[in-house]
């Protein structure tokens, strides 16, 4: 089957270590009742499936009770390929604004998102399941062959404790003189492992930003004059990559 005439199938996340021919499992309560009760799905009812390492796949229900769905694995829709290395750090912020982030984070390529509590922070509890369920969704909808890891929250200076210093940190600044974003990332290779770094609705206090820059791979940059909502910043950023062929 083309990947066009499958468009219209329910296309579902599954957390499992393989995908392959002929398998049959039970899927999650939520997915089941999805199916189910929103979808109407039956046994027979053609969905796909990825896993985020076995590319998609072609299934069916094999059986719908009340009580479970059961999935068999049919062929092969798509070859998994290497997703786009980057990463989004950002303070968490209200809810429905951070939910936006997530899910914005998630269809733009996003491979990880760090929430990160900072001096500014106001909201500073986060429902990793939740969140995660929200990127999960995301990737669903917007047809990307894994899906986008939401850690949970944490703090800048145990992120850098084990930096990679190949991965440049795009450090978003909304004042000050750092070059527009475009500039910064037209001088690194078009296969640098990136991490954007977008702060909280108060910004970040001077004593973060200093020790932000300190790091030898942060590159702070801007994007542009006007002064954007920290979920705004995320997507106009990971939007400028996406542009260049990353994400
Ligand atoms: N209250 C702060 C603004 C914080 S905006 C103030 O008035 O100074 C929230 C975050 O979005 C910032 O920490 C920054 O990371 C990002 N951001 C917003 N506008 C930006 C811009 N024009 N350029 C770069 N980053 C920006």
């Amino acid at each position: 089957m083309s990947r066009d005439a499958s468009k219209n199938l329910s296309r579902l996340y599954v957390p499992r270590d393989n995908l392959s021919r002929g398998e049959s499992f039970a899927l999650s309560d939520g997915q089941h009742h999805y199916l189910r009760n929103v979808m109407r799905a039956e046994a027979g009812t053609q969905l796909r499936l990825f896993n985020g390492r076995n590319g998609e796949w072609l299934a069916e229900v094999s059986e719908m009770s009340k009580k479970n769905a059961l999935v068999t694995v049919l062929e092969k829709l798509r070859e998994q390929h290497a997703a786009e290395d980057i990463w989004v750090l950002a303070s968490p912020v209200k809810k429905e604004a951070f939910d936006f982030m997530i899910e914005k984070s998630a269809e733009l390529g996003a491979a990880r998102f760090f929430p990160i509590l900072c001096d500014r922070t106001i909201v500073n509890r986060i429902n990793l399941e939740r969140l995660q369920a929200t990127a999960n969704d995301a990737a669903e909808q917007c047809e990307r062959l894994d899906t986008m890891e939401v850690s949970d929250l944490g703090d800048l200076e145990n992120l850098f404790e084990s930096w990679s210093p190949s991965r440049k940190l795009i450090f978003c600044m909304e004042r000050g003189d750092a070059p527009m974003l475009g500039a910064a990332l037209a001088k690194l290779a078009p296969d640098t492992p990136l991490a954007l770094l977008v702060g909280p609705e108060g910004g970040f206090t001077d004593a973060e930003m200093a020790f932000i820059t300190r790091q030898p791979f942060a590159i702070p940059v801007s994007l542009g004059t006007r002064i954007l909502k920290a979920e705004t910043a995320v997507v106009a950023a990971l939007a400028a990559m996406q542009a260049i062929g990353r994400g």
